[in-house]
């Protein structure tokens, strides 16, 4: 089974081809990973600077051909509803982990990149030891410099859905 047709079965909202060349790392988005918006930074294998400079994440992207990118929509009941944003990401992370799994089952040498940084251990193992599950873990689309708003832009499939929606995006990449 390809792997948009996995992804339609496992229910993501929206879904659609990623142009390798529309992918560009930016210094921009690490800085802003570096500022602690999610207070991952220097505290997982996943993330900057563990996952590799912004150099390594871009020749990492170029070495692949085709992608896929999709997306979990949820719909909140106003601004302040953290609950469903929090639901919406949950979600999306549930469903990007069996995608994932199924992607890197068919195609080994794949890199999925997903929202938020790696969270499966409690208490990650970086810097004092190896990781505990380096065949699941990943990075997030920020953690490699791309700024998802204009990914979506460039390959044709929207990043806002408009007052009272929350989309959470991520990606993998094939040979
Ligand atoms: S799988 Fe565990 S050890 Fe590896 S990056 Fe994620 S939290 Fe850290």
């Amino acid at each position: 089974m390809e792997l948009t047709e996995l992804a339609r079965e496992i229910g993501f909202e929206a879904f659609g081809i990623l142009r390798i060349e529309t992918l560009k790392p930016l210094p921009e988005v690490r800085d802003m990973c570096a500022a602690g918006r999610c207070r991952l930074y220097g505290k997982r294998w996943s993330c900057p600077p563990a996952c590799g400079s912004i150099e390594k994440c871009a020749q990492r992207i170029a070495s692949y051909q085709s992608g896929l990118l999709v997306q979990t929509v949820g719909k909140l009941e106003d601004v302040f509803d953290a609950e469903g944003i929090h639901r919406t990401e949950l979600t999306h992370k549930h469903r990007f982990e069996t995608l994932a799994r199924q992607a890197r089952f068919r195609f080994p040498s794949c890199l999925p990149l997903t929202a938020g940084g790696c969270t499966r251990c409690a208490v990650c193992t970086y810097p004092d030891k190896p990781c505990r599950f380096p065949r699941k873990m990943m990075s997030s689309m920020e953690a490699y410099g791309l700024l998802v708003s204009e990914v979506c832009e460039k390959n044709g499939i929207p990043y806002y859905y408009g007052e009272g929606s929350i989309a959470f995006t991520s990606c993998i990449l094939t040979s």
